[in-house]
């Protein structure tokens, strides 16, 4: 008798803690499709909300053919910034945040020109790197193209305004190839997110 009901005893406990592990992985994976540990959290504080992330943007540039690295280890920590990866922004703060509304409160960190302004590289209303529009590239008239994760961005938004979002892709070209060729050149070879270092 007193062993059953120590067989009893025993069994219960075996099976609150398989009840408790399928508990965990069942949050666990609630967690990972809900998004939060890809696009960061948001925590209140006294009314005060913040959202805070690790998110990492891929930059390829092209210049006349020729591929162009942005600095490494450049940027305020607390800004855009690069490590050791070529290419690759990484933006890990936090921002103030509109809990009822749910955006930002105040202008977002993420438009596109900030990127070159916070790692100190030349961007202007007209130029980008020094070339602009109608400059040529081996004698031949040449234009910017940027391409947002594979797609022209065209239109009558400026690419400047464009708010990333983590493991987007954005290409810029200058040359003077037609858009279109570049695109189905991108459709026929996609670019994949390269490995993120260390940041
Ligand atoms: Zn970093
Ligand atoms: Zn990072």
């Amino acid at each position: 008798m007193i062993q059953n009901k120590k067989l009893i005893k025993n069994l219960l406990i075996t099976l609150f803690l398989l009840g408790l592990l399928a508990f965990l992985i069942y949050s666990f994976i609630e967690y990972q499709k809900s998004g939060i540990a890809k696009d960061g959290v948001v925590t209140c504080v006294n009314e005060q909300c913040f959202w805070s992330a690790h998110i990492h943007l891929n930059v390829p540039i092209q210049i006349c053919g020729e591929e162009y690295a942005l600095p490494k280890f450049k940027g305020s920590l607390a800004d855009h910034h690069t490590h050791g990866d070529e290419n690759v922004i990484h933006w890990h703060d936090k921002v103030a945040f509109d809990a009822e509304k749910k955006q930002f409160s105040g202008p977002t960190p993420f438009v596109l020109d900030l990127i070159f302004k916070n790692l100190g590289l030349p961007i202007t209303d007209e130029s980008l790197l020094n070339k602009k529009d109608g400059d040529a590239c081996h004698g031949f008239i040449s234009t910017w193209k940027v391409f947002i994760n594979g797609v022209l961005h065209s239109g009558h938004s400026d690419w400047r305004n464009y708010e990333w979002k983590d493991r987007d892709i954005i290409m810029f070209i200058f040359d003077e190839r037609e858009a279109e060729e570049v695109e189905a050149e991108l459709r026929q070879k996609p670019i994949t997110f390269p490995n993120v270092g260390e940041g």
